[in-house]
């Protein structure tokens, strides 16, 4: 009701209704800084084979905030995706993995890694993303093929025709693109059919209970089918179990993602990891 009365006329309700509008406008506040007090923060989480080896990283956003300590994506990217700030953010989110997939490429240590990184609808959709991608590119020269950007169903819900020529578009550039969350959202599997996809990628609430579940259990079968019949990679994220990963093994699904390999860290401590396995 406060928001039909029009944006200057504040109506309190109760004291937690306060608090909380003023902790989201300050959040929103903090947010609009966070890019000029450089508090954004990369954190990369291992994807890995069956035999453990690490082939590549999702690359994860995190707000290094002075009062609220590490914020994770969960409690902002709603915020900067009603305020169109995840455009600039999600800009510096693949400008910096970029970079970091560009200076591997110098290092035989890890030349072979890929990099995912997670775009949001908005940041898709916006008229500016392909001169923006493109200009990303070509400053930091990454390897393109060894760039995977993770994309969500909801992005098909409405112009699907333009976003399936971007993703053309991004596929001759040569990366390589894989649908998130896989089986939470509404996509219709004709339409699927028809994207330039690489990867489809589990979502983590069919993992946690593929044991416990014969519904999920069906589900993530029914995926990895989907996957091989389309010729598409597939990826579980979410894995936190030995007994997990033995079930998506047996049911044909070879590259995981997930606590049990590993949680997202920075930089330093993924490098450092990856050299002593
Ligand atoms: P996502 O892309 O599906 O990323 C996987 C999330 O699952 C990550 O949460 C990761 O830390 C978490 N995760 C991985 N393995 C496990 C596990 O074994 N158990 C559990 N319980 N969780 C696991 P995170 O980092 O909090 O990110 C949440 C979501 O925020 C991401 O989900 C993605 O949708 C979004 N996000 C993160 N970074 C970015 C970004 O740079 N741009 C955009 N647009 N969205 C982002
Ligand atoms: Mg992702
Ligand atoms: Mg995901
Ligand atoms: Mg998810």
């Amino acid at each position: 009701q406060a928001k039909a009365r029009g944006r200057d006329t504040l109506c309190f309700f109760d004291p937690d209704m306060q608090a909380t509008l003023l902790a989201s406008t300050h959040l929103e506040r903090d947010l609009r800084q966070a890019q000029a007090l450089d508090q954004w923060q990369l954190y990369y989480q291992p994807q890995v084979e069956v035999n453990g080896k690490t082939t590549g990283v999702e690359a994860l956003l995190r707000w290094q905030h002075p009062e609220r300590g590490l914020v994770s994506p969960g409690d902002f990217i709603p915020l900067l995706e009603s305020t169109g700030l995840i455009i600039e953010v999600g800009a510096w989110v693949l400008e910096k993995a970029c970079y970091q997939l560009a200076s591997w490429a110098q290092h035989d240590r890890f030349c072979h890694l890929t990099m995912s990184v997670n775009i949001s609808p908005l940041q898709f959709h916006d008229a500016e993303f392909i001169p923006r991608i493109t200009a990303i590119f070509e400053r930091t020269q990454a390897p393109l093929d060894r760039l995977k950007l993770e994309v969500t169903e909801s992005l098909f819900v409405d112009a699907r025709d333009s976003a399936r020529d971007k993703m053309l578009f991004l596929k001759a550039l040569g990366v390589r693109l894989s649908l998130d969350d896989f089986g939470t959202g509404y996509s219709s599997l004709a339409y699927l059919a028809q994207l330039p996809l690489d990867q489809l990628k589990i979502d983590q609430s069919f993992v946690r209970q593929v044991l416990t579940s014969s519904a999920n259990a069906a589900i993530v079968e029914s995926t990895i089918a989907l996957a091989e019949s389309l010729n598409l990679e597939v990826i579980a994220e979410g894995v936190e179990t030995q007994a997990q990963q033995a079930w998506l093994f047996a049911h044909g699904c070879h590259a995981y993602q997930g606590y049990l390999f590993g949680r997202p860290v920075t930089i330093d401590a993924l490098e450092a990891e990856l050299d002593v396995s």
